[in-house]
């Protein structure tokens, strides 16, 4: 740190993304990403609108909003398009949370909530997950702060029913709830259906897990346009084109091939039963997932020790050090070719 740093960050402790190893001679299965690389098309949009790079980006992405609300059967009002979800999700720490109002989320989710709260300085309260890893919804009733749920819940993969969220949105009709369906794609039920009938609904979604373009970076907020316009107030005072030119062009490319995406996320969902299946052949215990990886743990062997073993043989996973997920590691669902590599792997690590 140095002298310069503002004492206001002095104990931020900022979110760790998970290992990107320079080399490609590992199997990559610690970040979520899709097993799948994005439709031909997606390259050729990106090329073309390379030429128009001293241009800036549409601040609205109209056209992008257009194509995006028709296939989700919204109005375009509805919807915010982000620097990757993470931008939207930090867009709402900001917009809806404040000293009185806390950010509440499970104590085991997504790792970043905490850091968005530090760094925007909001205080927040966590509520444990049951024994079995589950969220019960009963607990996330007049909250008195801006809920934010995974759905399906990160690292466990677990998902609530549309009815379970509903039944949240009643009961905190004074608060926000945030319902970030990263991984809704692959076996969830999404919440956008919901937005009109319930104004404190804000869902997040994004490009980068099912629609095979974590690189390119590109999130939204679906929710009703009193919502979209505070988020956008946020927006345009922090970063007016947060989405450029060759993203845009990627996603709308996206948007026309919309049947390779959702046969790959079919194909990785089959992958992923079918590992989990080898998996407990094994030996190994997983919660029910309903996104792209599986949750993991061996009674014979220890989260650290498998991870280790997994990083020697070339099979890259991702292990958490908090006390209650401490012997579990995350591995995502890959080709189906990578996870046999990777279930004969595991085999012979619990052999020796
Ligand atoms: C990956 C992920 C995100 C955001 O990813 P972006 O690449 O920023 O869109 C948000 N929430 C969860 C739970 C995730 O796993």
């Amino acid at each position: 740190m140095s002298r310069y740093f503002s004492d206001k960050y002095a104990d931020l402790e900022a979110y760790v993304p998970g290992e990107q190893p320079k080399d490609q001679h590992y199997i990559k299965l610690n970040t979520n990403e899709n097993a799948f690389p994005p439709h031909p098309a997606v390259a050729k949009a990106v090329a073309e609108e390379s030429g128009k790079l001293h241009l800036y980006s549409d601040p609205e992405c109209r056209e992008l909003r257009e194509a995006l609300a028709a296939r989700l059967e919204v109005e375009p009002e509805e919807l915010l398009m982000t620097n990757g979800s993470d931008e939207i999700l930090n867009f709402a720490f900001m917009a809806f949370c404040d000293e009185y109002t806390p950010a509440v989320f499970p104590d085991i989710t997504y790792g970043f909530y905490p850091v968005f709260a530090a760094v925007n300085r909001v205080p927040y309260r966590e509520i444990p997950l049951e024994e079995d890893l589950t969220i019960d919804p009963e607990k996330y009733t007049q909250t008195a702060g801006t809920i934010f749920i995974a759905n399906p819940n990160a690292p466990t993969g677990i998902a609530l029913t549309r009815g379970q969220i509903e039944g949240i949105l009643q009961s905190n009709p004074y608060n926000v709830v945030v319902v970030d369906e990263a991984y809704v794609d692959f076996g969830a039920e999404s919440c956008i259906p919901l937005i009109r009938e319930y104004e404190n609904l804000l869902v997040t979604q994004t490009f980068s897990k099912s629609r095979s373009l974590a690189g390119g970076r590109l999130g939204f907020g679906a929710g009703n346009p009193e919502l979209i316009r505070d988020l956008n107030t946020v927006k345009y005072s922090t970063n007016p084109y947060n989405v450029n030119r060759l993203t845009n062009a990627a996603a709308l490319a996206c948007l026309t091939n919309d049947e390779y995406y959702t046969e790959n996320c079919r194909t990785i969902a089959d992958t992923r039963e079918w590992t989990a299946r080898e998996m407990k052949r094994l030996g190994f215990e997983l919660t029910p997932s309903s996104a792209n990886f599986l949750f993991a743990v061996h009674p014979r062997i220890d989260g650290e020790t498998f991870y280790r073993e997994m990083k020697e043989r070339g099979i890259l996973i991702r292990h958490f050090s908090g006390a209650r997920i401490r012997e579990y590691n995350r591995i995502s669902v890959g080709t189906r070719e990578q996870m046999e590599t990777f279930v004969r792997t595991a085999a012979a690590i619990l052999e020796s």
